[in-house]
């Protein structure tokens, strides 16, 4: 019997045993033989479409190399995906949850198997080091396992409860929606990927999945897997292609009833408003579920471990580069031990060396040249905003390889309404706020439109309650890491500008994804 209690996180893999990276390195040379050059076409009612067109996945650690092409949907192949999706869902939704759970539970056995593979594969298509690579093939498997799993508590009529009353049986069901689309992020191409396609697939949804177009080889690879698995035709269509062409199609079409994304504030808000608009043909309000970015803070006060706090800025800063919508871009100091603090982050990120993912340097290149001048304009903003303590120069090449490299990045003294303060840079820079004192720094981390992580770093109960009131954060962490949400165990999303807060690996996330109905009769 499938039990949402029996659910247990994957352990991580343990990079300092040398076996373990020896098995790493030889993944990467299988997925070189078997998986790079390789092209992933379109898959329409479990059918491999390829198109005229075509995505070239790049390795950003070394720009010379092509890692794979996607094919590229266009408008007719987006109609195709949504109509096809629409006939599958009238027999997936008959389905029962338990049968419907078990194909993902398949798909995250056969993971398990694959996952080095899929780590290696990300190493070479989005810059991941080994670690960060690791830890996301293991939330890929969380959240496949989850989300089987919590499914079995929505199962059935009465699957929630309702007051008793004389003469009647009165009873809830939970129903699916019908067809919704997926759109994800780069920075996370496997887990969120899956994620986002799995929690209204097991609910007995069907949906069009669109990934980003860095990323569209590690997505083509999660959907061999769910085919494998046993998913039916047409309920996963997957859609590499073009996000303001057939992603704007398919968010604006009348017969997609959801909308789950995950990716930046400004697409973010822009789906909104346009699903919000009521076009012909349409008979259903679109529920729209975002996840947006975040400009994420963690204090350092008087009483901290400064060790601690200072390996957790460290981890939440550079960790895959900053490129996490939870990475820590502010660090917020009390005045008192200001300057120690510093000192010892500046020190450590010192030492972090930049290089490419496949020989596992703790800092790689960031995804693209978009993301490179974005974050190089920054840069170049940075001495004007603060003191630049470390780094602050776009490097464009590392060991050799022509690449898009930034340095570690540290600037000081940074006015908390600077634009370094309040914008999201989405790479290895972190701004540092001085604070007077602990009161001035809870002001100082509220004080953005983003509410996504956040973090303390203190020994002073009164503080810590107070901060997990009044810190405005989706996700809180004290004295530690403010990165790295593991599925179940901290559910994750933000509030504000930070998205709709749908907790992504927690006990209601499926709940987005089904409509409520009462049933009463009379005796
Ligand atoms: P983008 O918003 O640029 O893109 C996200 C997805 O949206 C891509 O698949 C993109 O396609 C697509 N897209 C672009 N324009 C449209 C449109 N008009 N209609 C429909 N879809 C569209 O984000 P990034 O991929 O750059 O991801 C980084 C962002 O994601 C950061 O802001 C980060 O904070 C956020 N994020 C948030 C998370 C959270 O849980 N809150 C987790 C991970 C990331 P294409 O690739 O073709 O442009």
């Amino acid at each position: 019997m499938i039990k949402v209690q029996d659910y247990r996180p994957q352990p991580f893999t343990d990079f300092t045993q040398p076996e373990n990276i020896q098995a790493y390195e030889q993944a990467l040379k299988k997925v070189r033989a078997e998986l790079v050059g390789k092209h992933s076409p379109l898959v329409i009612n479990g059918e491999r479409v390829d198109t005229a067109e075509r995505l070239t996945s790049l390795n950003p650690c070394d720009t010379a190399e092509v890692v794979g092409t996607t094919a590229k949907a266009t408008i007719e192949d987006a109609q195709r995906a949504l109509q096809g999706a629409w006939q599958a869902w009238e027999s997936w939704k008959r389905w029962d949850m338990d049968a419907r759970a078990r194909i993902l539970l398949r798909a995250a056995a056969i993971l398990k198997r694959r996952r080095l593979e899929a780590c290696a594969l990300m190493t070479l298509e989005v810059g991941k080091n080994y670690a960060e690579a690791d830890v996301e093939v293991a939330e890929a498997i969380d959240f496949l396992e989850y989300y089987a799993r919590s499914a079995m508590k929505y199962a059935g009529f009465g699957a929630a409860e309702t007051t008793w009353f004389e003469g009647e049986e009165n009873g809830l069901l939970y129903q699916p929606i019908g067809v919704g689309v997926s759109i994800s992020p780069w920075n996370f191409p496997c887990a969120i990927f899956i994620g986002m396609a799995a929690a209204p697939i097991v609910a007995g949804n069907c949906v069009v999945a669109k990934p980003a177009e860095d990323a569209g080889l590690i997505a083509g690879f999660m959907v061999d897997i769910m085919l494998e698995a046993g998913l039916p035709a047409g309920v996963l269509q997957f859609l590499p292609g073009v996000g303001k062409e057939v992603g704007e199609f398919l968010t604006t079409h009348p017969k997609t009833r959801f909308i789950t994304f995950t990716g930046s504030r400004a697409v973010g808000l822009h789906i909104n408003e346009v699903a919000a608009k009521t076009v012909p043909g349409q008979k259903w309000i679109k529920k729209v579920i975002l996840e947006l970015g975040g400009k994420d803070a963690m204090i350092v006060d008087e009483t901290a471990d400064l060790d601690v706090a200072v390996t957790a800025a460290l981890q939440g800063a550079f960790g895959f580069n900053g490129q996490k919508c939870s990475a820590m871009s502010r660090l917020i100091v009390v005045d008192e031990v200001y300057d120690r603090v510093v000192n010892a982050f500046v020190e450590r990120a010192k030492a972090l060396r930049v290089g490419t993912a496949e020989e596992n340097a703790p800092v790689t290149a960031v995804v693209n040249q978009m993301s490179f001048d974005k974050i190089s304009g920054y840069l170049e903003l940075a001495p004007q905003e603060g003191r630049v303590l470390l780094g602050g120069q776009p490097l464009g090449e590392a060991n050799g390889k022509k690449g898009y490299y930034i340095q570690p990045t540290v600037v000081g003294d940074v006015d908390p309404k600077a634009r370094l303060a309040q914008e999201e840079i989405f790479g290895p820079v972190v701004s540092v706020l001085r604070a007077r004192d602990w009161n001035h720094a809870l002001d100082i981390a509220n004080s953005t439109e983003y509410g996504l992580t956040g973090g303390v770093c203190s020994t002073k109960r009164e503080r810590l309650e107070q901060a997990r009131h009044e810190f405005e954060a989706g996700n809180l962490y004290f004295n530690r890491k403010i990165t790295g949400a593991i599925v179940g165990v901290q559910p994750f999303g933000g509030y504000f500008m930070s998205g709709t807060d749908s907790k992504a690996g927690g006990p209601d996330y499926l709940a987005n994804f089904l409509q409520l109905k009462s049933v009463t009769e009379r005796w």
